[in-house]
């Protein structure tokens, strides 16, 4: 039983997603200069995109992420699956 529950919370961690609210995105770049991996310049909006979740296996990319969604200035980048 105990185990079951390991592997419940294990899953949960899985990944992190982050949402962008185009809207009060104005495209500076900021996030892209912190973790290019997650967050690049939109062609089509000329704003910022996000290109993929981050595993949790991925600690670096992690903590950037987090950095570049604390640190946007907008306040445009908002965590999506995380309390
Ligand atoms: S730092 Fe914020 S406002 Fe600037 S491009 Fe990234 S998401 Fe948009």
């Amino acid at each position: 039983m105990g185990r079951g529950l390991k592997v419940i919370v294990g899953l949960r961690g899985l990944t992190m997603k982050v949402e962008i609210d185009l809207d009060v995105c104005v495209g500076h770049g900021k996030c892209y200069l912190v973790a290019p991996e997650v967050f690049q310049p939109s062609d089509d909006l000329g704003r910022a995109k996000i290109v993929r979740e981050v595993s949790s296996a991925e600690a670096d990319l992690l903590r950037r992420t987090r950095n570049a969604v604390a640190g946007c200035p907008e306040g445009a980048l908002r965590i999506a699956n995380e309390d």
